[in-house]
C-alpha cells in the first residue's frame, strides 16, 4: 500500500523551520513496505488543509497527518478533516477527563479552550497520546486509513510507535523489506545515472536511491516481498549488474565509509599510514581518526601549510619548491615519501594544491590537486581538477586522496 504525509503548520512555511516528522515518518513505514508516495506542508488554513485532505483521500490508500491537534484557534487539522470527511464531531467527556487528570498530575491550570481536544471525529477511534494532551485520531473511510497525529516529534513518535504500528501491521501484508547500500568514489553523479539508470529502471521492486555529497554517491535498493529469500534474489538480480558497470569504483557494499574501509584493510593486512597535508589542512587525518581503532594503523601526520614547513618537517627541497612550486607533482611526491619516512609507515599519503578562491597558475588554475601516494620502493602522484567552492575542492581532495589509497589496499 501507498502513503502520503501532511504536515501542518505555517511555520514550516517559513525560512526558519522544516518538517522532520515526515522524514521520521517515511522511515517507519518504508520498514512496514509502505512506499510514501507524496508529502505536502499545508499551513493553518481550514478550508486549504481540507482540500488537501480530501484530495489525498482520493488517490492514495493511507494518508496521515503531522500537527495541528493542540488547543488554539491555529490548530486546525481536526476541523478540516471532518469537514473533508463529511462528518461531524463529538465532544468526548472520557477524552476530557484525561486531559483534566494529566493537567492535574502536572499541577497546571486547564484553559477552556483545551475543551477543542476533547472532540473527536464521528467515527474516529482516539489514540492516546502518552507525551501530551492531544489524543490523535484514527479514522478510515471508503478502504482509506487516515490519521491524525500530534505536531511535536517527541509526541508523534510515540504514538507512531504505540498506536499506529500494531494497527498498520495488523493491516499490511507481512512483507519483508531488504536492502543493499554501496557507496562510489571517483564519479560524478550523473555520470553514475546515466550508466547505472538502464539496470535500475526497469524494475518498481526493488526501489533504487541514489543520493550524492562531495565525491561520494549513496546507491540504496530496498526491496520489499514475501520472503527473505525472495528479497535477495531480486535485490542480487538489480545489484549485481551494477555492480559489474561501477566495478571497484563501489568501494563499500554495506554502507561503510572510505576510511572505515581503508581501516579495515589496513588492520587485516597489519600495515599503517600517515599523511602530509597542504590545502587540506588536516581533513584526511580528521577523517582516518574519526574511525575507532584508528590508532592501529594511522601513525600520524603532518600539517605542512608553508614551504618552510614542507622543507622543515618533510624534507622537501627547497630547490625543487622553489622551481616547481608547492602544489606540482614534485611536491607532492617529495612530501608523501618524506612523510613516510619520518614516520616509518607502509604508506603515507599526501594533498597539495589551490583551493581558491583566489591563487593558481596557468598551469594549476584553482581546483588543482596533487595526491602522492608513497609506498614501499614507489611514490604514485595523481593530478585531479575540481571546481565548486573552497570547502567542496578541500573536501574532493580528501575523498580523493583516500580513494587513492583504497585502491591502491
Ligand atoms: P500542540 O498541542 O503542541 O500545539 P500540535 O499537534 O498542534 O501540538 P503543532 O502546533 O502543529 O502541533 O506543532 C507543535 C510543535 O511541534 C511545533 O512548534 C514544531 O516545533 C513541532 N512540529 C510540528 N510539526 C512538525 C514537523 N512536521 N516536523 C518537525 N517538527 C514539527
Ligand atoms: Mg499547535
Amino acid at each position: 500500500m501507498d502513503a502520503e504525509i501532511i504536515a501542518v503548520g505555517s511555520e514550516m512555511l517559513t525560512p526558519q523551520k522544516i518538517d522532520t516528522n515526515s522524514l521520521y515518518l517515511t522511515e517507519q513505514l518504508n520498514e512496514l513496505g509502505v512506499e510514501v508516495v507524496q508529502k505536502s506542508i499545508i499551513g493553518d488554513d481550514r478550508s486549504r488543509l481540507a482540500g488537501e485532505i480530501g484530495a489525498a483521500l482520493k488517490r492514495t490508500g493511507i494518508v496521515i497527518l503531522s500537527g495541528g491537534l493542540g488547543p488554539t484557534e491555529d490548530d486546525v487539522t481536526r476541523d478540516a478533516s471532518a469537514l473533508a470527511l463529511g462528518r461531524g464531531q463529538t465532544f468526548r467527556q472520557e477524552i476530557w477527563d484525561e486531559i483534566g487528570a494529566r493537567f492535574a498530575r502536572m499541577n497546571r491550570k486547564m484553559a477552556e479552550n483545551n475543551k477543542r481536544q476533547a472532540y473527536l471525529i464521528d467515527g474516529a477511534e482516539a489514540l492516546p497520546n502518552d507525551r501530551g494532551t492531544a489524543p490523535g485520531q484514527w479514522i478510515e473511510q471508503d478502504g482509506r486509513i487516515l490519521f491524525l497525529l500530534p505536531g511535536p516529534p517527541k509526541e508523534l513518535k510515540a504514538m507512531f510507535e504505540r498506536q499506529i504500528l500494531p494497527r498498520l501491521k495488523e493491516r499490511l501484508p507481512a512483507l519483508v523489506i531488504r536492502t543493499r547500500h554501496f557507496r562510489v568514489a571517483g564519479m560524478g553523479e550523473s555520470d553514475l545515472d546515466q550508466q547505472i539508470a538502464p539496470v535500475y529502471t526497469k524494475y518498481a521492486n526493488p526501489v533504487t536511491t541514489i543520493l550524492a555529497g562531495a565525491g561520494d554517491i549513496h546507491i540504496y535498493l530496498r526491496a520489499r516481498c514475501k520472503t527473505d529469500e525472495e528479497a535477495e534474489c531480486l535485490l542480487t538480480e538489480v545489484a549485481a549488474p551494477i555492480e559489474k558497470i561501477l566495478g571497484d569504483r563501489i568501494y563499500s557494499y554495506g554502507g561503510e565509509s572510505l576510511e572505515e574501509v581503508i581501516g579495515e584493510i589496513l588492520i587485516a593486512t597489519g600495515r599503517t599510514m600517515s599523511v602530509a597535508e597542504s590545502c587540506t589542512g588536516g581533513m584526511v587525518a580528521e577523517r582516518v581518526t574519526s574511525v575507532p581503532g584508528s590508532s592501529k594503523y594511522f601513525r600520524g601526520g603532518f600539517l605542512t601549510y608553508t614551504d618552510e614547513v614542507k622543507t622543515q618537517l618533510l624534507g622537501v627541497s627547497k630547490d625543487l619548491l622553489a622551481a616547481e612550486g608547492a602544489v606540482s607533482e614534485a611536491a607532492a611526491r617529495e612530501m608523501a615519501i618524506g612523510a613516510r619516512k619520518v614516520l616509518n609507515t607502509t604508506f603515507a599519503l599526501s594533498v597539495t594544491g589551490f583551493a581558491g578562491p583566489d591563487g593558481g597558475t596557468e598551469a594549476n588554475p584553482v581546483g588543482t590537486i596533487y595526491i602522492g601516494l608513497a609506498s614501499d620502493g614507489t611514490c604514485d602522484v595523481r593530478r585531479v581538477q575540481f571546481i565548486g567552492d573552497r570547502e567542496r575542492i578541500r573536501m574532493l581532495a580528501s575523498q580523493s586522496a583516500l580513494d587513492l589509497l583504497r585502491r591502491r589496499l
